[in-house]
């Protein structure tokens, strides 16, 4: 960690962050005070420079015109590709993850470039929308729990060789290619489709990310008795049929 309290980044809360995203930056702040780990958050807005000394990038979801917004001013300022460049932890939620990637279509309909962060890029599905609860099994290398979580995406995402499926879906569309597949990541670079917001369904992500900042194999248990309600609830509900 690069200062003595975790600094936890949250890029664009006013361009970027649907479905309540916000509540994955309340919850790693969360998660890591109940360690007694000190926190600093800092929530930048589009018109701020993005600070390179981030231990861990939130980036969420958003709507077509301010995803292109937020993709134009990510390239210009760069911070967030230097962050990357100094292997900061970056977790990133649907129009977050497309950004992340090559490229996108944006909301004119054209190819806009991202910042190459994930291997990864996204084409615009000619069907339906893939809306509605998702779950999903990660990826064993992280050793993480099903994911639960809610989509709500015309992007498709593929994938290209740097990178690896975040997760393989029981339930909903992930990255809508059809292959099952939901998500990416690379060394401490991720993306996922799934709002709800993640990690107030999966605190063990946020729990993942606290550890990479820490570089610790495991951290004290606290309570998760109101995440395991919400979890069973919403687990429940993604297995009814629609
Ligand atoms: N605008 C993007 C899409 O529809 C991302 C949507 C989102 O972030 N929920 O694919």
């Amino acid at each position: 960690m690069s200062e003595s309290s975790l600094r936890v980044v949250w890029v664009y809360p006013d361009l970027l962050s649907t479905y309540g995203d916000r509540g994955n930056a309340l919850v790693v702040e969360r998660r890591a005070r109940q360690r007694n780990i000190a926190v600093t958050r800092i929530d930048v807005r589009s018109d701020q420079a993005v600070p390179t000394s981030g231990d861990i990038y939130l980036i969420g979801g958003g709507e077509d015109r301010p995803q292109r917004l937020a993709a134009e001013r990510l390239r210009q300022d760069s911070g967030l590709t230097r962050a990357s460049e100094n292997g900061a932890i970056i977790f990133s939620v649907c129009a977050g993850y497309q950004i992340l990637g090559h490229e996108f279509i944006n909301d004119l309909g054209e190819r806009e470039p991202g910042l190459g962060l994930l291997d990864v890029w996204s084409t615009r599905g000619e069907g339906a929308r893939n809306v509605g609860d998702v779950l999903a099994d990660v990826d064993p290398r992280l050793g993480l729990p099903q994911l639960t979580g809610f989509e709500n995406h015309q992007g498709i995402t593929h994938l290209g060789q740097g990178v690896s499926p975040l997760a393989t879906v029981s339930v909903g569309g992930g990255n809508g290619t059809g292959d099952g597949t939901e998500g990416a990541w690379r060394d401490t670079v991720f993306g996922t489709y799934l709002h709800g917001p993640v990690m107030a369904r999966n605190p063990a992500v946020a729990d993942m990310l606290i550890k990479l900042a820490l570089d610790v194999g495991a951290l004290p248990p606290v309570d998760t008795t109101w995440y395991d309600a919400l979890r069973a609830e919403r687990i429940a509900a993604s297995r009814q049929p629609a």
